[in-house]
């Protein structure tokens, strides 16, 4: 008789890379997006570091381009079930492709000084490649916007 087997969905096959597991597999698919978003000409230097070494220990991602000579630094936030508890869900190659649009649009400066006009075009910016990023992750494993969010709905009884 053939048994049933479920289907467990293949990370980077079936479903994105939720938590890369080396700096080589990270080195892999950043490759792989660089040349998807043209940025074949790019060096760019890749970290997954905790979030106390993180600049700013609330983010999950982030990189500091030098676009004159196309250089940059890339840090993804390392997992940490404990410390991360958001509405949407932790996914180490969706922070990926929105860092590397970073490098493919510029975006103002966050110093100290920033009016409100700096600070909401920054943020319209941040939602712009976070959308993109989101999109190119949907197409490329076929999900929906839904996939997203890291929990489940009540139903109001
Ligand atoms: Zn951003």
């Amino acid at each position: 008789m053939k048994k049933f087997r479920p289907k467990i969905p293949i990370q980077g096959k079936d479903i994105p890379y939720m938590v890369f597991n080396s700096l080589d597999q990270a080195y892999e698919v950043m490759s792989c997006w660089m040349n998807k978003l043209g940025l074949q000409d790019w060096i760019i230097r890749l970290d997954i570091k905790p979030a106390h070494k993180m600049s700013d220990p609330g983010r999950v991602g982030e990189i500091s381009c030098y676009y004159t000579e196309r250089c940059a630094m890339l840090t993804l936030r390392e997992y940490d079930p404990e410390d991360y508890e958001t509405i949407d869900k932790f996914c180490h190659e969706a922070v990926l492709v929105h860092e590397l649009l970073h490098a493919k649009m510029p975006t103002a400066g966050k110093d100290t000084g920033e009016t409100y006009e700096l600070g909401f075009l920054n943020s319209y910016n941040h939602q712009l490649l976070n959308d993109m990023a989101n999109a190119l992750i949907m197409v490329k494993y076929n999900l929906s916007k839904e996939w997203f969010k890291n929990f489940e709905e009540r139903s109001n009884e």
